[in-house]
């Protein structure tokens, strides 16, 4: 089929205003949060379900490549359309169908703005909990699509944990339902198979999320100290003790420096690193709780633990967190962020390979991560218009990701593989590890139409 065929087919089905085709629309849609650029032929913004089945079946009559979109935040290539061919931008499914309290679950279409759902569920005492640092641009899809994380998945669990049930259009236009509002589904666990395919079996067009009550309280702690082995230390500390903070995220030094200068939020200046603990549940438990953390951060030799007094203090820690992705390019105009995980025991050892590695190839690496979690994400800086530091950086990175390997670790904790660490899958699964996935992708996607060319290796 021809472009202009293919135009005028998507117009049929959505409208005319909803298929974009200009030189413009074509550059933007070939890009991501990644460093990696494709370009489609047509992008297509469906209004529904039955929409997104007839486009499907469009492009399996004519074996077109399909790439789902949210917001196209992802960071590792995701929705990059390397075969050019249709991308299908979720920003008109974007609607809450149904929030039921007495089950705790909401139905959304993938369109909806996580922070969107999270703001909207407040007002009725209740949270989504999966809030990646993305959350006031990123989608519900995308982070289905990524199984995304965020500070509080140390205690809630990530994406996959709060997603129950989808709808799905398959690559032929059929359309199915995977799991529902039930406790337990027989059979195999197709919802679980979807959240972290990242658009590869198929396009979600609606999904049923768990919610829980919000808690009765939240205390959130900035713990300061002076070495980056003590804060890391304090971390392993903390969960040996059998405590479960909601939230256990470290800072160093270099992305508190630019994270200051943009948002001021507070950190200290001289400190090598920062740790924001935030513990939520019922008041009672909380302040023997802190009481413990305190003492834990004392054995590591913390210089100050400062409390947020009131939620205006507690919402600035957070922007600073939240906000140091967008606030490190202060210091160079590009970065590359990492996403490997490492039982946190190893994170001393890791964090300073991580260092070294920067040190090697003369880059400067920031650190802000879910260090509950052991999940890293070394920022390394460059100047993407240089060809020499921009391929030093990748190099950074590979060598970064094989660290973790190598410390019993993986390759991604929940940024996804995409385009961009298809190659480092070896590193941590064998060929019949991926020739496994490969027979479910071929399940799902006889004619490799759905995303092709991502997350598993040829
Ligand atoms: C500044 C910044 C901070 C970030 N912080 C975090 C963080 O703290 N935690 C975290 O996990 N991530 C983070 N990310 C990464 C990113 O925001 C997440 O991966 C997010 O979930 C992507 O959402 P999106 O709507 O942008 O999805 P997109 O990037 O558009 O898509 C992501 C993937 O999902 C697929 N997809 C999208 N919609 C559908 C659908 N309806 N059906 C099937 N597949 C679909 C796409 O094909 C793609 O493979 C951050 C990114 C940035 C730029």
């Amino acid at each position: 089929m021809n472009r202009e065929t293919l135009i005028a087919r998507l117009k049929d089905i959505v409208g005319e205003d909803n298929v974009l085709f200009s030189e413009m629309d074509l550059t933007l849609y070939g890009y991501d949060a990644s460093m990696e650029r494709g370009r489609p032929d047509a992008v297509v913004l469906p209004g529904s379900t039955e929409e997104v089945a007839q486009i499907m079946a469009l492009a399996h009559e004519d074996r077109i490549p399909i790439v789902g979109r949210g917001s196209g935040t992802n960071l590792s290539g995701g929705t990059i359309p390397t075969r050019g061919g249709i991308v299908v931008h979720f920003s008109r499914m974007n609607r809450i169908l149904e929030i039921d309290i007495p089950n705790r679950t909401v139905t959304v279409e993938p369109g909806v703005i996580t922070l969107d759902l999270q703001n909207r569920l407040l007002k009725e005492g209740f949270l989504y909990v999966p809030d990646p640092a993305s959350q006031k641009v990123s989608t519900l899809g995308g982070n289905l699509g990524e199984n995304s994380g965020g500070p509080h998945c140390l205690k809630y669990g990530v994406t996959t944990n709060h997603v129950i049930g989808a709808e799905l259009v398959l690559y032929d236009g059929s359309v199915v339902w995977t799991g529902g509002k039930s406790q337990d589904n027989p059979g195999y666990d197709l919802t679980g198979l979807l959240v972290g395919s990242e658009g590869t079996l198929g396009l979600v067009t609606k999904m049923i999320l768990k919610i829980i009550r919000a808690p009765e309280k939240v205390k959130t702690m900035l713990a300061i100290f002076d070495a980056i082995e003590d804060a890391s230390n304090t971390v392993s500390a903390i969960i040996a003790e059998g405590i479960l903070p909601a939230t256990l995220e470290m800072m160093d030094n270099v992305v508190m420096q630019a994270v200051e200068a943009s948002v001021q939020a507070g950190y200290p200046l001289d400190a090598a690193a920062v740790l924001i603990i935030e513990l939520d549940g019922m008041e009672d438990g909380l302040e023997r709780q802190g009481e413990k953390i305190l003492e834990i951060c004392k054995r590591h030799n913390v210089r100050d633990v400062q409390l947020a007094k009131d939620d205006a203090e507690r919402a600035k820690l957070w922007a600073g967190r939240k906000g140091a992705f967008g606030a490190i390019t202060r210091l160079r105009p590009s970065y590359m962020v990492g996403d490997g995980t490492v039982p946190r025991t190893k994170l001393p050892e890791v964090l300073s390979k991580v260092l070294e590695t920067g040190k090697k190839y003369d880059l400067l690496i920031g650190n802000v991560f879910h260090a509950g979690d052991g999940n890293l994400h070394p920022l390394i800086l460059f100047d993407e218009r240089d060809e020499e530091e921009r391929k030093k950086a990748r190099k950074a990175a590979v060598e970064i990701l094989k660290i973790c390997a190598d410390a019993g670790g993986t390759i991604s904790g929940e940024h996804g593989i995409g385009l961009e660490k298809k190659k480092e899958m070896f590193y941590i699964f064998s060929e019949s590890d991926l020739e496994s996935m490969r027979q479910v992708k071929r399940a799902f996607d006889p004619e490799d139409i759905l995303n092709p060319g991502k997350v598993i290796p040829a």
